[in-house]
């Protein structure tokens, strides 16, 4: 049976790219009677959060691409998190040294950046291949027995081409001259993506898999484990990634990325999940608006188009309100705002703001009415009480937003870190250079604390009203 899977790594908000990669694997797997399995892959431990993996499941869920098997449902071919998988890969990365596939490499990192210099300088490929990394027996068996941190590589061939096979692509073509001998086990005994990637995909009899195409260059190496492991390799399908409508690929720097933002914005779950689903590719009949199952039954990968499809919010957004209008009848739609902010759960988190500022409740909804809203419509008479020039204010606004942009833990403390130090950049006082943050984010001078409303916005919907104030 077709087993396909969505094997996110949680290092951050939950990504479309994430979404619409895992729509296709369900669609493919449905349409074939087969199963989809979620794996989380943490094997990153500085950056991976448990935070960011709640986030994803969560945004998935929302988006409605259920899982057959995962950390949080289980499943027989568990655990679902690489973390709790190291004695595995520690038992097959020794199979492939007693084999002669792998080495120990006992290099330290100057040595290796002298490698690198020395290719670099003879207009060689900066490939590292196992010969390259030898040392002389002697040496080689004395960072052994003073045990020196070493990692584990594979082999490579020298020269030659390796030829993968990919769905869409046909045949893909890479000089191992190009292909380095990668690190499978970490000094710190950690796998590697791709030892763990292979070994999971195998153990858990994954058939095909669906990914993005910046996976392609890894292709080679997978292959190579496949053989040296005498297993069978899944099919492969690298999808074209999402694209900004300037064409580049699609990123926070440009776009809102994350599916938090989406949600917080008041977009419908149906309506995102119909919007990826036409990324790349269409129904039979072309029509734009179709439910998950319509997409499920007619799903075809070969009618995916490899041309880089474009995110636009404004398709999207039409698409919304079509789906508003066509599909959520006033008992739905009072639902939907339940779901989305009237409930009690994003209410109570906004009551400590308001409640020392109001004296009667009908004062709630002006103070707090950035917490239900978009974008605010700002005018350049808005930020005639800032006394900055416009130059240093847009400077400050984006600062502000690229320090934000690499917030790992999203909650006011860490935002309130990044604010004292850009205002000590810009010799402010924290109420000067609060001052343009609090309109730009709330559209209004008279509002609650800008630092809480930011860390309950949520990073995505915080930064689009710094770049909305900028614009
Ligand atoms: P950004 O440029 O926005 O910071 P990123 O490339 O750093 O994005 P990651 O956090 O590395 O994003 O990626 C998270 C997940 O989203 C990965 O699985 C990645 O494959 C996927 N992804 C990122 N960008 C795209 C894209 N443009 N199209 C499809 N998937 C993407
Ligand atoms: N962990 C990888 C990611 O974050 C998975 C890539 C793959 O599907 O092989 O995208």
């Amino acid at each position: 049976t077709v087993r396909t899977r969505i094997a996110p790594s949680p290092t951050g908000d939950p990504h479309v790219g994430t979404a619409y990669i895992a729509l296709f694997n369900l669609c493919f797997a449905r349409q074939h009677g087969g199963q989809f399995i979620l794996r989380i892959e943490d094997t990153d431990r500085v950056r991976s959060t448990p935070e960011s993996e709640q986030m994803i499941l969560d945004s998935l869920r929302w988006l409605g691409l259920d899982w057959d098997e995962g950390p949080d449902v289980g499943g027989p071919h568990g655990p679902y998190r690489q973390s709790e998988r190291g004695d595995i890969y520690a038992q097959y990365a020794q199979q492939l040294l007693d084999a002669g596939h792998a080495f120990k490499c006992y290099r330290t990192s100057e040595e290796l950046d002298e490698l690198r210099e020395a290719r670099k300088a003879a207009g060689m490929q900066l490939a590292l291949k196992p010969a390259d990394l030898a040392l002389d027996d002697a040496e080689q068996a004395r960072r052994e027995r003073e045990g020196w941190p070493h990692v584990v590589r594979m082999n490579v061939p020298n020269s030659g081409v390796c030829v993968v096979r990919d769905m869409l692509r046909g045949t893909i073509e890479v000089e191992w001259a190009q292909v380095d001998a990668q690190i499978l086990l970490k000094s710190d005994g950690m796998p590697t993506y791709h030892l763990a990637n292979v070994v999971d995909d195998h153990l858990m009899g994954i058939t095909h898999v669906l990914r993005g195409e910046e996976w392609i260059n890894s292709a080679p190496k997978h292959q190579l484990l496949y053989e040296y492991f005498g297993w069978e390799m899944p099919q492969l399908c690298h999808m074209p990634l999402l694209r900004n409508p300037d064409k580049s690929k699609l990123s926070k720097r440009k776009n809102p990325t994350s599916i938090n933002y989406y949600r917080r914005m008041g977009f419908l779950p149906q309506a995102v999940t119909n919007y990826l689903g036409r990324m790349g590719w269409s129904m039979p009949d072309e029509r734009e608006k179709f439910s998950l199952p319509e997409m499920m039954a007619e799903f075809d990968i070969q009618r995916v188009s490899l041309g880089g499809p474009v995110f636009d919010l404004e398709k999207l957004t039409w698409l919304n309100g079509v789906y508003i209008r066509e599909d959520l009848d006033d008992d739905a739609l009072l639902q939907a705002l339940r779901e989305w902010a009237f409930n009690d759960a994003y209410i109570k988190q906004i009551l400590p703001q308001v409640r020392p500022r109001v004296e009667t409740l009908s004062q709630v909804v002006p103070l707090a009415g950035h917490f239900f809203s978009g974008l605010p419509a700002l005018v350049e008479d808005d930020f005639d009480s800032i006394k900055l020039d416009k130059e240093e204010l847009v400077k400050l606004l984006q600062f502000l937003v690229w320090r934000f942009e690499n917030v790992p833990a999203w909650h006011k403390e860490a935002l309130l870190a990044e604010v004292k130090m850009l205002a000590e950049h810009f010799e402010l006082k924290m109420k000067a250079f609060l001052a343009p943050v609090f309109i730009a984010i709330t559209g209004s001078t008279a509002s609650a604390s800008v630092m809480d409303g930011m860390a309950i916005l949520g990073s995505d919907v915080t930064r689009a009203r710094l770049r909305n104030a900028i614009e």
